[in-house]
């Protein structure tokens, strides 16, 4: 039999899964993120009882990462605000504990692109997680976008809500996307966890206001075959049909989109986005 890895690596645990050819999960373990000393023997212990028929792994992580393969810091960390971990080489400790295992990585919001890939006929997507930050990946015609750097839409700049006068959340922007519609950035103006709000909160307005504007740029720069907006945030189900309203409202019939609500989803997996997408990226790998 042959298998395949995956690591969600995450601010707050990182999940570690092997799965078979049809990317079906074999086994899964959950390890809190400490610091690499503590983490990253939990991990490669994980994976140590499959490396017989273990093909490839595949890594979605927090970042900022480097992932310029001719880069002499290639699958580093680079500023990561989480400090433990800066310019720690996280493909060459797991490819050193692993008998040089070959490693696919990339952001933990392009790997849950990727797994939502294989939900749907297209070859472009966009995927925006909101959660403790806000992340967004894409893909463009099966490859990942991004250049001299990784894609990392959650900081872009959107037009402020006339009646919204939080400063923001962003500790490098205040009020980029991320500073405005993050988790942190909802209990920043109400002190209540958005988990906790009423669905009728003005506050949701304002989130739905900003995705909306996400899912605008992402229509207008990339056009994709789908938007999806996944993490704790989007578990407020009111929230996605605010969202089409303002991006109605917004675009102004410029020009036709899939129906919406097919065109800006959640997760078609769920929170097993960025696991499968780890396991379909290393599958990839191993086509050779
Ligand atoms: P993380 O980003 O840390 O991986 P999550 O995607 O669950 O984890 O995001 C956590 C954030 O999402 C927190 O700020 C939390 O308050 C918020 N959140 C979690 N669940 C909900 C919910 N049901 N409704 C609104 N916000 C939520
Ligand atoms: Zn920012």
């Amino acid at each position: 039999m042959s298998i395949v890895g995956a690591i969600e690596a995450g601010g707050t645990k990182f999940v570690c899964s092997v799965g078979d050819d049809n990317l079906t999960l074999i086994d899964q373990v959950s390890i809190p993120t400490g610091t690499p000393d503590d983490t990253m023997p939990a991990v490669v212990d994980f994976f140590k009882p499959y490396l017989a028929d273990l093909k490839s792994i595949g890594i979605g992580s927090f970042g900022p990462i480097d992932i310029q393969e001719n880069s002499p810091t290639y699958g580093h960390f680079t500023n990561t605000p989480k400090v433990a971990w800066q310019e720690f080489d996280f493909v060459g400790y797991v490819k050193t504990h692993l008998n040089d295992i070959p490693v696919a990585w990339t952001t933990d919001v392009n790997a849950a692109a990727y797994g939502e890939m294989t939900q749907i006929e297209g070859d472009s997507l966009v995927y925006f997680t909101i959660g403790t930050g806000l992340g967004g990946g894409a893909i463009q015609r099966g490859q990942f976008v991004g250049g001299i750097n990784h894609a990392e839409m959650g900081h872009i700049l959107v037009r402020k809500h006339p009646e919204d006068d939080y400063e923001g959340y962003c500790i490098f922007h205040g009020d980029c996307l991320e500073g405005l519609a993050c988790g942190p950035a909802i209990e920043g103006r109400t002190g209540i966890k958005g988990q906790d709000l009423p669905e009728d909160h003005q506050v949701w307005d304002f989130v739905a206001y900003y995705l909306a504007q996400a899912a605008m740029i992402s229509d207008l720069t990339l056009a994709p075959s789908r938007i999806v907006l996944g993490g704790g945030v989007m578990k407020q189900e009111h929230l996605i049909g605010k969202i089409h309203s303002e991006f109605e409202r917004l675009m102004k019939d410029y020009r036709p989109t899939p129906p919406l609500e097919d065109y800006i989803v959640t997760p078609a997996l769920g929170d097993n986005a960025a696991t499968i997408g780890c396991l379909a990226m290393a599958k990839e790998l191993t086509k050779g």
